[in-house]
């Protein structure tokens, strides 16, 4: 026995997360200038960063000597007035991944479980594996949450069920009505984790009242993040709402500094970026549609979607699929491949730029060609 032998069966069971292939990894291996590389891999905003956060940030940086406020004060302040809870029913994370963990953390154990969808978030079963506990992955129904079947897949066992809305990577919505409907009849018992990390690239007339619902359900944890239409996945600040006793407990698991100072000035700034999250939005809607006009040109089959990606399907196996996405590697474009959430025969790829798009599609018809 070596030391690592000793590392907990469950510990040594987890399969590595795969993130997105890097710009600059792919430039090494294939040759290729950074600049020609097209990046539609992690959901990224295309329009980079919100220039009032990137100010905001590049002052912060004079300061990082010091710790950063551990208690997030002014991000709180400025999350509590926006959305109307309280300070005291907020938890701020280093990503939002990091307030999922701290949710596993604080009401799994060993011999307990947590229940999500096939196809959903690939950090949930990650989290829930990293304690020991037992996830209970619930056959998908149309690509989306059955939510009908969650609720029948909780045993006496479950603390947690996690639901994305719009999920990751298949782009679909949970209803609100059908959301509260869970709601109203699952046990107070269990933490649902409603993640809403899309939540500001919905048209108005799809959001969902979910922060409203705190106030009935105690139950409830809403997870949000400006990695995705604020630009900021690179200074990882997410942020959970909740219950003030759950956010309470949460906050004694979290580690004293756990969203740097960096973070904090950029996401307090982007907040208040309304201009940025609305050219955000309208760049986002736009692309999709050049997305799902050129897919259907092509006669590709996609998942019609509620995030900033769409996640289709080429024709064939998933050898065909493995080849699509090294053929449209090869000409300098990153997608997602999604063999590691049960989808062999499909891709994701992150709405980018119009010329990024165009770039895509253009080497999405090569490799097609090239298959026939
Ligand atoms: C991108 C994403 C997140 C955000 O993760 P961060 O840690 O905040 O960067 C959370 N949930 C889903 C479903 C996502 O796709």
């Amino acid at each position: 026995m070596n030391l690592c032998d000793f590392a907990p069966e469950y510990i040594r069971a987890i399969q590595p997360y795969q993130p997105g292939k890097p710009i600059s990894e792919l430039a090494r291996e294939m040759g290729l200038d950074e600049s020609s590389i097209v990046k539609l891999a992690s959901n990224e905003n295309p329009l980079g960063t919100s220039p009032l956060a990137l100010d905001a940030m590049i002052h912060a940086l004079y300061e990082v000597a010091r710790y950063p406020d551990g208690s997030g004060f002014a991000l709180k302040a400025a999350l509590s007035k926006r959305y109307a809870v309280s300070a005291e029913q907020i938890i701020l994370g280093n990503g939002s991944n990091d307030v999922l963990d701290l949710a596993a953390r604080v009401f799994l154990k060993q011999g307990a479980a947590a229940v999500y969808s096939q196809h959903a978030f690939a950090v949930y079963p990650l989290v829930v594996q990293a304690i020991g506990a037992n996830g209970i992955s619930v056959p998908a129904r149309d690509y989306g949450h059955d939510l009908t079947a969650m609720l029948d897949a909780i045993t006496p066992e479950t603390r947690i069920v996690f639901i994305a809305s719009p999920n990751n990577p298949t782009g679909t919505l949970s209803s609100a009505e059908d959301l509260l409907h869970f709601m109203e009849h699952v046990s107070r018992d269990v933490l649902v984790v409603l993640d809403e990390a899309y939540n500001e690239y919905l048209p108005e007339a799809n959001r969902t009242d979910s922060i409203e619902w705190l106030k009935r359900f105690p139950n409830l944890l809403i997870t949000r993040t400006f990695s995705k239409v604020y630009g900021l996945a690179g200074v990882r600040v997410g942020y959970g709402l909740a219950h003030p006793d759950v956010a309470n407990l949460m906050n004694r698991v979290r580690q004293p500094f756990n969203v740097n100072s960096i973070g904090l000035a950029g996401a307090l700034a982007a907040l208040d970026d309304h201009e940025f999250v609305q050219r955000s939005y309208a760049q986002n809607r736009a692309g999709m549609m050049q997305l799902t006009d050129g897919f259907r040109k092509l006669g590709i089959e996609y998942i019609p979607s509620y995030g900033n990606f769409l996640t289709f399907r080429v024709k064939g196996d998933a050898t065909n699929t493995q080849k699509i996405y090294q053929s449209i590697l090869q000409q300098g474009v990153i997608v997602r491949p999604l063999g590691i959430y049960e989808m062999p025969h499909h891709l994701r790829v992150t709405i980018g730029l119009e010329s990024e798009n165009h770039k895509f599609l253009k080497s999405l018809e090569h490799a097609i060609g090239e298959l026939d």
